[in-house]
């Protein structure tokens, strides 16, 4: 049957008549049946990917590229005067990531299903998800972001288990999300949520009781853990996930006839992160449970699970105190304390016990002892974690190390966000970047092509003028598409140094009145979310956002400069902004960013990366040359030794440097202080004179010419267009289909 037909009797009636949310809905289940019809069949061994998050997004256009059917739907759908923009419009973003590590499962997702794997991701069903940000008063406020409709993507299964917890057994529910590949078969996404969970417990905003865990388990991700009930709740939330993902996998191998022994050549779980850790000395219980000698049951687990290592941030390396676990898992604190007493014996090192002297588990290091591969997710992080944070373990197990460069899928990230660059892409070099992307370096033969060149600005100035669009529509603000875009679009953590851009905006606001006018105007894009209970990340935001009312309401110096905060960043508002975008910011302070996957995205979108020799940057770099990339600041190494000396004194950097004093001194000033709150902008202000622990004034000098640099080459407008076509070229190593034929060849085998 057409599409046209399927969609008309979906309908019960004329296209042209049906409401977009009767189209939406018509869609849904039409890609739903045809995933379905494509779901693969089980093989012997298998990938189970579990994860915290999985940042996944909007689903309905996706899917329909992955299957085949998007430009046929387009057609139909505009010969009968429907937008498919304004379907998707409909549609809303599911709310079970977080950042850059649940937005890397959904391209793994994607990938490990194009490439024809099996492979299934295991994690939670949150409800409310993380929390949508809204902006009053120039500061974030968190309200819940309800996600599950009616009808959506959630397919209800059978699977039920009882998850026990000290006093209490809750019941799991299993819903699948149909992840479909490019031109191949399905793979599934397990979403677990407990059946009694109740959204009508929340109040004034995210708040609601933390105790109640019957009805609060699966309704946000990452409930606030700055006391201890929420971090009682996480460790709930952690072995609801595992327990329940342990058992399916259990069954799994079990109905294809595996003895338990043989696990590993069934089953292969990667644990991205720490959160799920507990999935070791789960499974080890439950082998034990049927039957296997506790040895056999930890060196089967040992062959089965490997980690994937996201930060080197000490304070984001989990650790739970023992009674946290023994209020919580009970069960799981003997098999706890045997990995432990194993490592002691075998290694004097106290810093690789598994628990500490002050009976905290460290979870890193359990994955490390009893998995059999540990990964970091770019070369230079790798290469931190062998050299430095893991290096005691790293002399112990050199084997285990391994890296893995991180990688976005090209069909969400440039197919479907990116549709003017696609068609330009498949009418000058064919379609078979599409799923092999080195062949986008066959745009390397275009370098000197003027057309080619000038249909890329022009390319990019229509992306613009959509996003403008966009803004304008959403948050009533008006830019200009002929300024500069440049754009920070990621979390908001201090080592991404959000607050270093934000001085220049100040720097470059100061030089305007000085009249000193740039010779293209400059947009500034700022998108992040801040945990909310990280007080100094909203402090930065309320910074960002008083910027933006001072500054675009001052005449003098609005036709030069704009300053955006995009409310709520998350998936869908990172394909509008991404391909509109000039200019990528990466600036984290060098050896702090693990990876970072937005600098690929943007890259492959034809923006200029202005960034730091950090995390993934740094391949960047290598791929593009200097010429098409701008570097700057202080570098991992030196970075790692300021640390170690304990030598960094933010304040000299005020004292001595003008420029810095006087953007320093511009966060408490009148102007500021007009719009703003006195008590966030004096805060900020202090933690930048008396801590600055991630050194935003030791690189700001070398980040204010550096950009600079930036704004005096994009005024030849030719040279500009052939460094967004050599960075479109390079960014086929970008692709996590090769992410992940790299961790099927050295880690999955399967
Ligand atoms: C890609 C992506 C991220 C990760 O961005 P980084 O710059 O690598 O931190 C975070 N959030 C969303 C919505 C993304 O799409």
């Amino acid at each position: 049957m057409s599409i046209q037909d399927s969609l008309q009797q979906k309908l019960g009636r004329v296209i042209a008549e049906a409401s977009n949310e009767e189209i939406y809905s018509a869609l849904l289940k039409i890609v739903q049946e045809m995933a379905k019809g494509k779901e693969r069949p089980e093989k012997k061994k298998k990938l189970y990917y579990i994860s915290a998050e999985f940042l996944i997004g909007k689903l309905l256009s996706n899917n329909m590229i992955n299957l085949g059917i998007y430009n046929e739907v387009r057609d139909v759908l505009a010969a009968n005067g429907k937008d498919i923009c304004e379907i998707e419009e409909v549609e809303p973003e599911p709310s079970l990531g977080n950042g850059g590590l649940g937005r890397l499962a959904a391209c793994f997702l994607d990938s490990i299903s194009t490439l024809g794997l099996s492979g299934d991701g295991i994690g939670l069903n949150y409800h409310l998800g993380l929390f949508k940000q809204e902006f009053e008063n120039e500061l974030q406020k968190e309200t819940p972001n309800p996600w599950i409709e009616n009808e959506s993507w959630l397919v209800k299964t059978d699977v039920s288990y009882p998850v026990s917890f000290k006093g209490m057994t809750l019941n799991s529910r299993m819903y699948d999300i149909e992840v479909t590949g490019y031109n191949n078969m399905t793979n599934k996404l397990h979403l677990f949520d407990v059946e009694t969970v109740d959204e009508d417990i929340v109040e004034n905003g995210i708040d609601f009781d933390k105790e109640d865990i019957e009805k609060n388990l699966t309704l946000f991700l990452y409930p606030d853990d700055s006391d201890e009930k929420g971090r009682l709740l996480r460790i709930y939330q952690q072995y609801f996930m595992v327990s329940n993902g342990a058992r399916l996998i259990l069954d799994e191998c079990t109905a294809k006839g595996c003895s338990l022994y043989d696990l590993p050549d069934y089953a292969v779980i990667q644990i991205n992160d720490t959160h799920p850790t507990m999935v070791i000395p789960e499974l080890i219980r439950l082998l034990m449970e049927r039957g296997m000698e506790m040895d056999d049951a930890i060196g089967v687990v040992s062959r089965t699970c490997a980690y994937t290592n996201h930060t080197i941030l000490a304070e984001a390396l989990e650790k739970w105190p023992l009674g946290y676990l023994k209020k919580v898992v009970p069960q799981l604190v003997p098999i706890i304390e045997v990995l432990d007493d194993k490592v002691r014996r075998k290694y004097a090192d106290e810093s690789v016990a598994v628990i500490d002297r002050n009976d905290t588990v460290h979870m890193a290091h359990i994955d490390i002892h009893y998995g059999f591969s540990v990964n970091g997710v770019a070369a230079l992080h790798t290469e931190i974690l062998k050299q430095n944070e893991l290096n005691n373990f790293y002399k112990i197990y050199p084997e285990k190390f391994n890296n893995k460069t991180n990688g976005i899928t090209f069909r969400r990230w440039l197919l479907h966000c990116n549709p003017l660059l696609t068609e330009m892409l498949d009418f000058i070099i064919g379609k078979g970047y599409r799923s092999d992307a080195k062949q986008l370096e066959r745009l390397l033969n275009f370098r000197g092509d003027q057309n080619v060149l000038s249909r890329l600005q022009e390319i990019k100035k229509a992306n613009k003028e959509k996003l403008c669009e966009y803004l304008m529509e959403t948050q009533g603000i008006k830019l200009n598409s002929d300024s500069i875009f440049d754009i920070q679009v990621k979390r908001l953590h201090e080592y991404k140094r959000q607050q270093m851009n934000a001085l220049y905006v100040i720097h470059k606001y100061l030089e305007i009145k000085a009249g000193k006018l740039p010779a293209t105007p400059i947009t500034v894009i700022f998108g992040a979310k801040a945990a909310p209970a990280y007080i100094i990340a909203k402090d930065i935001i309320h910074l960002i956002l008083c910027l933006q009312e001072v500054i675009n309401n001052d005449p003098e110096v609005s036709p030069y400069l704009k300053v955006v905060m995009v409310e709520n960043y998350n998936v869908t508002k990172a394909e509008k902004l991404i391909p509109a975008c000039d200019i990528s910011e990466q600036i984290s302070l060098a050896s702090k960013e693990a990876s970072g996957t937005g600098n690929m995205k943007f890259m492959l979108n034809g923006a200029v990366t202005l960034g730091t020799d950090d995390g993934a940057n740094v391949e960047i770099h290598e791929l593009v040359g200097d010429e098409n990339i701008f570097v700057f600041g202080a570098s991992s190494d030196e970075v790692i030794e300021h640390y170690a000396k304990a030598d960094y004194i933010s304040r000299e950097y005020y004292e001595k440097d003008a420029d810095i004093k006087a953007a320093v001194d511009f966060i408490t000033s009148e102007k500021v202080l007009a719009v703003g709150n006195a008590e966030n902008l004096t805060r900020l202000q202090n933690e930048l004179l008396k801590k600055d622990w991630f050194m935003t004034l030791l690189d700001f000098k070398a980040y204010a010419k550096k950009k600079e640099e930036a704004f005096k080459a994009y005024e030849n407008k030719n040279e500009w267009a052939k460094k967004m076509l050599v960075n479109i070229a390079k960014a086929g190593y970008f692709s996590s289909d090769r992410t992940i034929e790299e961790y099927n060849r050295d880690i999955w085998k399967l």
